[in-house]
């Protein structure tokens, strides 16, 4: 069985420091419009144990749709999370951990919006806009 450990992590001026456990760290990566507004890119997320993490400094929240927030550093303006409101899941920004917690890549999220100058290698499992939002759909008929 994996066993859980904790990780730290910091935003770029390192004024905000996080902590975490990790069981079986993957990332996943998210092209979608907003996250490649946040971010300049694409916003790649470590999975940590929910509710796992803690954070000191000036963590400050933006409320970027109806049911989400996005994380970020007050002082520095370091992307930390992608958290969904109904349920208070942080999904972590995976830059803010060295080597991103040695985790390896799983899963893409919309992939059909990912710009066509750039693509992620590797076999890892890519999802298209319908079946991103059909993967999410059950938890955003109980954001009313
Ligand atoms: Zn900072």
């Amino acid at each position: 069985m994996a066993e859980s450990r904790q990780i730290t992590g910091q935003c770029l001026c390192g004024a905000v420091t996080v902590t975490a456990q990790v069981t079986n760290p993957i990332v996943r990566a998210c092209h979608c419009e907003m996250c490649r507004q946040h971010t300049s890119s694409m916003f790649i997320s470590l999975a940590t144990d929910p509710h796992s993490e803690a954070f000191t400094g000036p963590a400050k929240s933006f409320q970027s749709s109806e049911w989400a927030e996005r994380g970020f550093c007050e002082k520095c303006g370091s992307t930390l999370w992608y958290g969904t409101k109904h349920d208070g899941v942080k999904n972590l920004s995976a830059g803010l951990f060295e080597n991103a917690a040695n985790a390896q890549l799983k899963l893409e999220f919309f992939v059909d919006n990912c710009p066509q100058g750039y693509s992620l290698a590797g076999d890892h499992k890519r999802l298209t806009t319908d079946q991103t939002i059909a993967l999410f759909a059950p938890q955003e008929g109980t954001t009313e």
